[in-house]
């Protein structure tokens, strides 16, 4: 068969909707500084490393993983303090969660609606599924705008709201005032998307008894463990008892399993890079924003949204030239022209950062 006649075949079966999407673009990092993807940027101490190595030996990989992560859900639900009536649904990476709750409220003439910018894995897996896709923008200070969101609610009817608290990729944490009128307003459900909560350490998790149709996701990623993919729903168990039908069986390999039960035993190490990141972002946005022309928004988050000069053009190509890797956010959308999302990262690495910015804006 040529390549023309499979060509043929992609383009007539494929839903025309996946035929329109690219792919998630992960840029290539090898031998850069990595503050483009919101990793934590320390490694464990060498200690742990050793205990760690000695508790995966135990793994019986010949085995297929336990499906219901027990060990891993206890000890989640003793660090979040997850009420034991509510149910856990663990996902390879909460992107997956992402994934299986569209999928969960997908049909034809459903709804998944959003505030924009915002995380764009809602948009592309809603796109993927066929779903109709609302985007509200957000407020010039990258604020919910409440009447919008309401309105367009009354209007679209959506069966599904995602709400990142903080926002990526702002980094700020929207009123929750505003997000309870939401979810009361809401027919179907929303999510608070609570990926960057070591961060930020506000949580609607305590509200999800309160209300018939709020969900909260969170994830391992953001604290320490990006590797490992494993993010959790937390739902009311009526919510949970349907999902599970949907969540792969074996969707969270062993040595994940075993490591994060093994993480999750050493959590004080983690609030600690946890409390260094929150405190190494304040001293970069402090540095950033004393730099010409630079405007760093304010987050709650372990990455800077920075606005940088348009006569300047575009400094992330810059600033990979001198070996740091961001994330370029000019043309993903209206509202983030001539931004940057930069992690922070160690203190070495965000010295870098500053001295190629410094570099760039001819000062100093
Ligand atoms: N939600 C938000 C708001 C995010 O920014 C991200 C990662 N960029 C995710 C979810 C996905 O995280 P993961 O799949 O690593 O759990």
């Amino acid at each position: 068969m040529t390549s023309a006649q499979r060509q043929t075949r992609v383009a007539q079966w494929l839903r025309p909707a996946l035929l329109a999407q690219t792919a998630y673009p992960v840029a290539p990092a090898q031998g850069l500084i990595k503050l483009d993807a919101m990793e934590n940027p320390y490694r464990w101490p060498p200690g742990m490393i050793d205990e760690w190595l000695q508790c995966l030996r135990e793994v019986p990989v010949n085995r297929y993983p336990d499906p219901g992560g027990v060990a891993v859900k206890a000890a989640l639900r003793e660090a979040w303090q997850v009420p034991a009536d509510l149910s856990m649904v663990l996902g390879n990476g909460s992107d997956e969660l992402i994934q299986l709750l569209a999928i969960a409220f997908s049909g034809l003439e459903r709804t998944m609606l959003a505030p924009e910018p915002s995380f764009v894995m809602y948009r592309m897996v809603a796109e993927a599924l066929g779903m109709r896709f609302a985007a509200v923008p957000l407020d010039d200070d990258f604020a919910l705008d409440l009447d919008a969101m309401l309105a367009s609610i009354e209007r679209k009817n959506p069966a599904l709201i995602f709400i990142a608290y903080p926002n990526n990729p702002t980094g700020n944490l929207f009123d929750e005032a505003s997000i309870r009128q939401i979810v009361r307003a809401a027919p179907g459900v929303v999510v608070l998307d609570e990926a960057y909560h070591p961060f930020a350490r506000k949580s609607f998790l305590p509200e999800i008894a309160e209300y018939p149709n709020l969900i909260v996701l969170r994830t391992l990623s953001k604290m320490g463990f990006a590797g490992l993919r494993l993010g959790v729903l937390i739902a009311g168990a009526e919510w949970g008892v349907e999902f599970e039908k949907l969540r792969l069986p074996y969707n969270i390999n062993s040595l994940s399993q075993a490591t994060a039960a093994f993480a999750l035993r050493h959590l004080p190490v983690f609030d600690e890079q946890a409390a260094e990141i929150r405190a190494a972002r304040e001293r970069l946005r402090d540095e950033l924003s004393a730099l010409p022309g630079l405007r760093v928004y304010a987050s709650a988050a372990n990455f800077l949204l920075v606005r940088t000069p348009a006569e300047l053009g575009n400094l992330h190509g810059g600033l990979r030239e001198q070996g740091v890797l961001v994330k370029d956010l000019h043309g993903a959308h209206r509202a983030t022209e001539h931004c940057l999302r930069i992690s922070v990262g160690t203190a070495d690495e965000n010295a870098a950062l500053l001295h190629a910015m410094r570099t760039l804006l001819a000062v100093g």
